[in-house]
């Protein structure tokens, strides 16, 4: 038995749960509030025979044990893992090699530095008299005394060495402030102090640990902001200033939103928008994302109107592209918000305004522009016929040459009407003539496709036997024909049930490559993942792309039929019991509701499965 399997028989799910949220026994179940959304109406449920959890709501998504740690304390399957073996009393055969202890106790030594210093620049701040200067431009920026308090700011003092002075008084030594990126050291190995006559901004990651530093300059010293260097706990790429603050507001709300500066995250939370976090004036990395994708799948970018031109979209088009679990495409990303039920808009701000500014002049501003904020599609839409000369057919044919691969791509044919009536409406062309662009589309891909599937198919009968042997079946022909990632964009981590084989995926759809994967996983899931590797598939996928493809799609088939039933099971157990103990709400209407939809996508699958057999029977 897996030490995975282990901690899941110790731990009952109902206990786990009720720690964080209050469950009211409903039949065999339970339900509640969503812990992760807010709402009126519980719609979300706990099923103890099943021992996982459901939201029925907003979340629409739902998991084991791991996957509710993990999503509550906003934590990887690693730490989640340990806190649960915690909780079971297991103790984990220390996985780490004794470099990696040495590394972690380092670590830990470094926050505790950071934790000191930021006590003393906060202390120079609060009550000293060199403390003023810095005590003025707080007081000019309007910052309440109680976000000075929350977000721990601080003053560093002018003078060479008055930190390393305390530190080194404190017991600790030079190493370890300069490891800490506290002090610098000059090219005669003296060091001094990085930060001087500079406001002082505390770094924390989600869990609340102190990484790292930010420091606005309070005189014309140049740069104006100075971030804590590399150290072995900061790392400004994967970084988010004020996620400590906004984890919780971020899962409320189901929404996050990202602004550049300290200052802004300041403000917005100090006008209560605290689902606000900085990038910290770098475009956002893979790493930030993966921190935000944890948390919501809605985002919100707020962008200066002078650079939210042309230039952004191709900004934000990377972004997204990096948000996508396939290889970059600029379009993919319509796949990807279709897939994940997911949502990206953009704010643009008004002409040279920052956040921190428009906040502090009229708070409801913000809200406006929340509001206001458009889907990335509505954007870029928006902005590509922006300059379009209305008079030039050319300008026009290739405008539209640009954007049908978007319109292509969607999924859902409502949103598709939707946009090609807008693109006719901004580019003043009649809409049949873009229905009819968009069919000879639609025509030249299928024959694309068409050539390329050509070849006869054999359907090939998976034969590993284990506890989910479809789940493991599609692992290891993803692991080991990546080519198949971009098909594999419709599967979402619900489609995955065992815990090791969600992980993996997760995993394996942020990674590059088989190396990267290797470095991000535990010990644990690195020998399933070695399994996985050592499964036999079929010999004709070596050597048959098509067969590899039609493997693939049946995998994914099957594994949204089975997810989809078990949702009906779920549902109709929920509606027989309540039925039982009384009162149809409006709540369960809904549940109906969702039950109809959930048939109509199983026919969907089924039609889509009876096409694809039917040419193989006929070939062979
Ligand atoms: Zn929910």
């Amino acid at each position: 038995m897996s030490v995975i399997d282990d901690v899941k028989q110790r731990l009952d799910i109902v206990q786990l749960v009720s720690e964080y949220t209050e469950l009211q026994k409903s039949g065999r179940n339970y339900k509640a509030s969503c812990p992760f959304h807010s709402e009126k109406t519980p719609s979300f449920f706990v099923f103890p025979e099943r021992q996982s959890w459901h939201c029925f709501g907003a979340c629409g998504t739902g998991g084991d044990i791991f996957s509710f740690v993990m999503k509550k304390e906003g934590i990887d399957f690693g730490q989640a893992l340990q806190l649960l073996a915690n909780k079971a009393g297991i103790t984990l055969v220390p996985l780490t090699t004794p470099e990696r202890q040495t590394q972690n106790k380092e670590r830990e030594r470094l926050f505790e530095i950071n934790e000191a210093a930021a006590e003393y620049y906060h202390h120079l701040l609060l009550n000293t008299s060199k403390g003023e200067i810095a005590r003025d431009y707080v007081a000019k920026r309007e910052l309440s005394a109680e976000i000075i308090k929350n977000f721990q700011l601080g003053f560093a003092p002018e003078g060479w060495d008055t930190l390393k002075q305390y530190l080194k008084g404190k017991g600790y030594g030079e190493t370890e402030l300069l490891a800490a990126g506290l002090l610098v050291e000059r090219e005669d190995r003296n060091n001094y102090d990085r930060f001087r006559n500079r406001l002082i901004f505390p770094i924390r990651n989600i869990q609340g640990k102190l990484i790292g530093f930010g420091g606005r300059a309070l005189d014309d010293s140049l740069p104006k902001y100075l971030n804590s260097p590399q150290t072995p706990v900061f790392d400004k790429s994967s970084s988010l200033y004020g996620i400590d603050h906004a984890k919780t507001a971020i899962q409320q709300k189901n929404q996050a939103v990202i602004v550049e500066g300290y200052m802004d995250t300041l403000a917005a939370h100090q006008y209560e928008y605290d689902n606000v976090v900085a990038s910290m004036g770098t475009a956002m990395t893979d790493k930030q994302l993966t921190i935000l994708k944890n948390l919501t799948s809605n985002l919100i970018l707020a962008l200066d109107a002078d650079t939210a031109g042309e230039e952004a979209i191709s900004r934000s088009g990377e972004m997204l592209d990096k948000m996508l679990p396939v290889p970059p495409s600029f379009y993919g990303w319509v796949r990807y918000e279709d897939a994940h039920n997911a949502e990206v808009k953009i704010l643009i701000l008004p002409q040279g305004k920052d956040p921190d500014e428009l906040i502090r002049e009229d708070a409801s501003q913000w809200q406006k522009l929340i509001m206001d904020a458009k889907p990335m599609v509505d954007f870029i839409f928006e902005s590509a016929t922006a300059k379009v000369d209305l008079a030039s057919a050319r300008d026009k044919s290739s405008t539209v040459g640009r954007l049908l691969p978007l319109l292509f791509e969607m999924n859902d044919p409502l949103r598709q009407a939707h946009y090609l009536e807008r693109l006719a409406r901004l580019l003043k062309v009649d809409e049949h003539v873009l229905d009819d662009a968009l069919k000879k589309f639609r025509a030249v891909e299928r024959k694309r496709k068409a050539t390329k599937n050509t070849k006869a198919f054999t359907p090939v009968v998976p034969t590993i036997t284990s506890s989910s042997p479809q789940e493991q079946y599609c692992l290891a022909l993803l692991l080991k024909y990546p080519e198949l990632k971009a098909a594999s964009s419709v599967l979402s981590p619900d489609h995955f049930e065992n815990t090791e084989n969600r992980e993996l995926f997760v995993k394996w759809q942020q990674s590059d490559d088989m190396a990267s994967l290797k470095n991000s996983i535990d010990s644990v899931l690195q020998e399933h993942l070695e399994s996985l590797l050592a499964k036999d598939l079929p010999p004709i996928l070596k050597e048959s792309e098509t067969a590899r493809c039609e493997d693939m799609n049946q995998c994914i088939s099957r594994l949204q039929e089975r997810r989809l039933r078990n949702l009906e099971a779920k549902k109709q157990e929920l509606l027989t019991m309540e039925a039982e103990t009384g009162g149809r709400t409006a709540q369960l209407a809904k549940l109906e509701e969702q039950g109809l939809e959930i048939d109509k996508q199983l026919q969907e699958i089924r039609i889509k499965q009876n096409h694809r057999r039917r040419p193989a029977r006929g070939d062979g």
